[in-house]
């Protein structure tokens, strides 16, 4: 064998050298990736998951990658970085077609996913249809030239993504007293007067929690945050929304009174505003929403968050 290579010329050898280093570097390289990726753990909570719940990600362990990213439904999401590994939450729409769904995470440099996840999504169950009665005025609403404006902005402030964690351990409910509804279909009907023709109805999901409480409750924030918005809209009437961080806003709508202005920081249980009946409601209410990047969630889903995404 050595006498052989002895034979091959000096040009030979270069020429093989070139050609070795150019299968061999990215062979380690890839190897390598695929060690380093092998070196993480993926925890996900919970499994199955829920329509309009959230998938809690945390990646952690072995070298730290760079950008790593989830693929989740059709999105793209960032991870953010904490205690030395990263961790998302992703949200599953309301309506979402139950069934398997991959989650693959991904980071810069490697071609092949650090992770890849089979998750169920699974039927949220919300009883029979409610039909909720509008008198005419509120009915109108939804023809009010300012809402389609107001849409864009709403869009626009829930899908705020500041990398920062605000928030500091569970969210807590508006009121101890059960909240009801999130996620339940509902038929919005306009209630019977005599000798008017009734407006036509329509069908949507709730994107929310709704709280019984007299006019004028103080209202106060679910945990630490900062104030994106804080003023009357057409639809949610007198309106306060705050970031928690990494993606999480709640929002609490109908109120009578804001007690708040846009970039104040908050204090978990801080009165953002007092309860009314502004906006589209059928009567005194609290509306309190959760949205993760962007996506109306079930906001009882943050009430314990699980010990990776402490
Ligand atoms: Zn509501």
């Amino acid at each position: 064998m050595g006498r052989r290579y002895t034979q091959i010329n000096a040009d030979q050898t270069a020429g093989h050298l070139r050609l070795s280093a150019f299968i061999c570097v990215p062979l380690i390289w890839l190897v390598a990736a695929q060690v380093q990726a092998a070196e993480w753990k993926l925890s996900v909570q919970p499994a199955p998951v829920p329509q309009g719940g959230i998938v809690f990600v945390r990646l952690e362990g072995g070298r730290t990658p760079d950008q790593p990213t989830c693929e989740w439904l059709g999105h793209k999401y960032s991870l953010y970085p904490a205690g030395g590994g990263y961790r998302a939450a992703l949200p599953v729409d309301r309506l979402q077609k139950v069934g398997l769904a991959a989650l693959v995470v991904r980071a810069a440099g490697y071609q092949q996913p650090l992770a890849t996840r089979n998750l169920s999504v699974v039927a949220l169950h919300t009883g029979p249809i409610e039909v909720i009665r509008l008198t005419p005025e509120r009915m109108a609403l939804n023809q009010d030239p300012r809402v389609e404006e107001e849409s864009k902005r709403l869009r626009q402030i829930v899908r705020t993504q500041s990398p920062q964690q605000l928030w500091k351990g569970d969210f807590s409910p508006p009121t101890d007293q059960p909240g009801h509804n999130f996620g339940k279909q509902r038929r919005y009907l306009e209630v019977a007067r005599k000798g008017r023709k009734a407006a036509p109805g329509w069908m949507s999901y709730h994107r929310g929690t709704d709280f019984s409480l007299p006019p004028g409750t103080p209202v106060p924030a679910a945990n630490a945050g900062r104030v994106l918005a804080a003023e009357p809209f057409v639809l949610p009437g007198n309106a306060v929304f705050l970031d928690h961080g990494q993606g999480l806003i709640t929002a609490y709508m109908h109120l009578s009174e804001i007690k708040v202005k846009p970039g104040d920081t908050v204090s978990p249980g801080q009165i953002v505003g007092l309860t009314g009946n502004t906006g589209r409601a059928t009567g005194p209410h609290l509306h309190w929403a959760l949205y993760v990047q962007g996506v109306s969630v079930n906001p009882t889903t943050v009430l314990h968050l699980p010990d990776l995404f402490r």
